[in-house]
């Protein structure tokens, strides 16, 4: 058995998501860009003012206001 670092792959795998500790309380829309036909998540950004993201193609930036008290939907087409 000449390969005993292959074990070490598997401690590695523990913890996939170490930094994701970070968004605690944040809030997320589903967001159709219209722009690329794609869809993706918008996560609300540390003030919890607005929701903050971009197109995962072309990473075009999107911005939605919160607490302007318009809608509860939780889905939004961006164009
Ligand atoms: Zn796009």
């Amino acid at each position: 058995m000449p390969q005993k670092g292959q074990q070490l792959d598997l401690t590695s795998d523990a913890k996939p998501q170490a930094a994701d500790s970070s968004r605690v309380g944040s809030r997320f829309l589903g967001i159709h860009f219209v722009c690329c036909d794609v869809y993706s998540r918008v996560y609300a950004n540390r003030e919890q003012t607005a929701y903050v993201g971009h197109c995962p193609r072309c990473a075009k930036r999107i911005q939605l206001q919160i607490g302007s008290g318009g809608t509860d939907s939780r889905f939004f087409e961006v164009q």
